[in-house]
């Protein structure tokens, strides 16, 4: 298994790496910085960087459904490192970091609104909770003053490890219906932003609220007769 650097740091941008494998343009680590689609979050872009000071695109990341395997995409016929051979890792940060913030501010968007969560997805541009509200009206006005609020007064954001076993037994915690987390795993990760939300996530987070940056609620919608769809985006980009 690729050891995932992302967990213990979603701040850190680059590392050195060996190649385990390459198979069908995907190359095999045997650790990255590179977070693999999931969870609503998009598979980390950057570079591989070679011995020989070469430097090869990386478009995405996924995760091996069977091994568990984290796998870098390098573009279409280009001719991969070659395996046992040591590389350096460099992420796209840029990118990252806006899905950072995108995660971080979709958690706080689920504890200004306390309805079951059914969906979600975020980008490097905007993101989006569904909530299965019975069919009761949102406010975006609202929705957008409170989320400014817990921008504004900079919660701290941690994580800490919980064994499944005790997740199951506090079954309040899980904030998503469409999506149970892994509880027959041995461990999960606990994602709290202090004293506005706690639940299990493996995405990568900011450290404070005020990095999230100021947010505006981009459109609400109706997704059938109880759910209702909240898009955010960063204020920046209007
Ligand atoms: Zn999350």
């Amino acid at each position: 298994m690729t050891r995932a650097l992302y967990d213990q740091d979603a701040y850190r941008s680059g590392c050195p790496a060996q190649v385990v494998r390459v198979h069908d343009g995907d190359v095999e680590l045997d650790q990255t910085v590179f977070y693999p689609l999931g969870g609503g979050q998009p598979g980390d872009s950057g570079w591989i960087g070679r011995a020989d000071g070469t430097r090869l695109r990386i478009t995405d990341t996924r995760r091996d459904k069977a091994s568990g395997a984290i796998l870098h995409r390098l573009d279409a016929g280009v001719p991969p490192p070659a395996a046992g051979s040591t590389v350096t890792l460099e992420l796209d940060w840029a990118r990252r970091h806006r899905h950072m913030r995108m995660h971080s501010a979709l958690h706080l968007l689920s504890a200004v609104i306390r309805h079951g969560v059914t969906g979600g997805n975020l980008t490097h541009e905007s993101g989006r909770l569904d909530f299965d509200t019975g069919g009761e009206a949102l406010d975006a006005t609202r929705i957008q003053h409170k989320l400014e609020r817990l921008v504004q007064v900079d919660l701290p954001v941690s994580m800490r490890m919980i064994r499944g076993e005790e997740l199951a037994a506090q079954p309040e915690l899980i904030r998503t219906l469409s999506v149970t987390p892994p509880m027959h795993l041995p461990w999960i990760r606990l994602v709290e932003i202090e004293g506005a939300d706690l639940q299990p996530c493996g995405g990568t987070h900011v450290r404070r609220t005020g990095e999230i940056g100021a947010l505006r609620v981009l459109k609400i919608e109706s997704k059938g007769a109880r759910n209702r769809r909240v898009v955010l985006a960063f204020a920046e980009d209007a």
